[in-house]
């Protein structure tokens, strides 16, 4: 489960299995296959940050940009233990897909630093922050290479970075280069509706769901791993609909109440505590009574290669909506399928995130600002799109939701290949 940020293997090695299976599915042309096998840059840097005491501690940072045929490289930056080189990789491929699937005009990549900010002060933070930016220096740019928020990242940490960004930039551009970075605080350039974008993506995601299965999502019941910025929306989100949460995981536990936990509240009382323990009416369960919990939908919302094949036997559910990138893999994959439960796939169901950073990057661009209701109907819209495609290229191909998510994406990435050839 990765608590104590243990190393994490061949998340890359998922990428590569999904890949060459939807590939191998419609005779993918060989040339561009191993284009886009490939990832285009991948940075590594090693930083000194001094620390609140004086000492100085060296962090390593990466970047991986693994595609821009359709547009800028974009994707999130992860401060975490088990980031390295590898993870990254597999979160910048997944990232081209992602934005290929909802038809916006963005490439893939992501970044982090391997670290555990949880043992930093927030100065030590910034400073580690301003000065992983400084160290990518022309690597990330408004229409080159556009970071955001991931794991352990918020508006704060991106703040930061448009800061810093900007503070190196000649005076005469700074304006113009705001959407260097998404994911801002509204005050500095920010878009509504960016905080919740991806839980708010995960649930039109289960809506749709739920209308194609004739689902009735009033009284449906849900369980989530990972209540932090995509579990928690998803949480609060799928209450309008009638939903009922039943379980909640993170790192300080597993939780569970059948009657169903009201998830602005355990939201208001895990931002304050940072744990579950002591929220009225929980029951404290292990890992494994977590998993097996009974209900209709499961959102796992935390880190990858959650549901495997030492854990996929356990799920009791209809459906697993991926708001966590790559939480099952290959092996769990398999085991979902034989057990008939549906799959909407990281790459569409969380592709709320990019979508609204997307809407970010342009309102900069245009100097405008939106307001939630035009957020919310155009992330509805692109992200149904997006989902319409998958299912239809299900049919089509006769194949599951994840290897259909990936041939619209290569189907798209294939057609663009072919128009524009590979110079020289
Ligand atoms: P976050 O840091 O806000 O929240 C992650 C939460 O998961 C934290 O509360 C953490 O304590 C918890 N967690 C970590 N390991 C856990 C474990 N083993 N079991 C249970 N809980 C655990 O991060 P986030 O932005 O919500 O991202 C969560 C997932 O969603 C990641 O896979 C991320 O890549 C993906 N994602 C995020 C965005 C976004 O816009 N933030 C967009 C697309 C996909």
């Amino acid at each position: 489960m990765n608590k104590a940020g243990k190393k994490k293997t061949g998340v890359y090695e998922n990428v590569v299995k999904q890949f060459n299976k939807a590939a191998d599915l419609i005779d993918f042309d060989p040339e561009i296959r191993k284009v886009l096998a490939t990832t285009q840059n991948e940075l590594t840097v090693n930083f000194p940050v001094k620390m609140d005491d004086g000492h100085i501690e060296i962090f390593s940072g990466y970047r991986v940009q693994h595609n821009n045929a359709l547009g800028p490289y974009k994707g999130g930056l992860r401060y975490h233990p088990a980031v390295d080189i590898d993870e990254v990789r597999a979160l910048a491929t997944w990232m081209t897909w992602k934005s290929a699937i909802v038809h916006i005009p963005f490439g893939g990549a992501k970044g982090g630093i391997q670290c555990d900010p949880f043992k930093y002060s927030r100065s030590e933070i910034q400073r580690i922050t301003r000065r992983f930016t400084y160290a990518l220096g022309c690597n990330i740019g408004p229409e080159y290479d556009i970071p955001a928020p991931d794991v352990n990242t918020n508006a704060q940490i991106m703040a930061w970075i448009l800061d810093t960004y900007l503070s190196t930039q000649s005076p005469l551009t700074r304006q113009a280069s705001v959407h260097v970075v998404t994911g801002k605080p509204v005050e500095s350039g920010g878009s509504l509706g960016r905080d919740k974008a991806t839980g708010q993506g995960v649930v039109f995601t289960i809506e749709q769901w739920a209308k194609d299965r004739k689902h009735d999502l009033k009284g449906a019941t849900h369980f989530v791993q990972g209540y932090g910025n995509v579990g928690s929306w998803a949480a609060m989100l799928m209450k309008p609909y009638g939903a009922k949460m039943v379980a909640v995981s993170d790192l300080c536990g597993c939780f569970q109440n059948p009657e169903g936990i009201e998830p602005h509240e355990l939201n208001d009382y895990f931002k304050k505590n940072r744990t579950f323990d002591g929220f009225p009416k929980l029951r404290k369960i292990d890992d494994k009574q977590f998993l097996s919990t009974k209900a209709d939908i499961f959102i796992p919302a935390a880190l990858e290669n959650q549901i495997t094949a030492e854990t996929a036997d356990l799920l009791n559910v209809k459906v697993v909506a991926e708001g966590a990138n790559g939480p099952t893999d290959p092996d769990g994959d398999e085991i979902l399928q034989k057990k008939g439960i549906d799959i909407i796939p990281d790459v569409l169901c969380n592709a709320g995130g990019v979508i609204v950073s997307y809407f970010e990057w342009l309102q900069n661009k245009r100097s405008e600002c939106w307001d939630l209701d035009e957020v919310d109907r155009k992330l509805r819209k692109i992200i149904v799109g997006g989902y319409d495609r998958v299912r239809d290229a299900a049919k089509t191909h006769k194949t599951d939701w994840r290897t259909a998510a990936y041939i619209v994406a290569l189907t798209r990435l294939e057609r663009v290949y072919k128009e524009r050839g590979i110079f020289p």
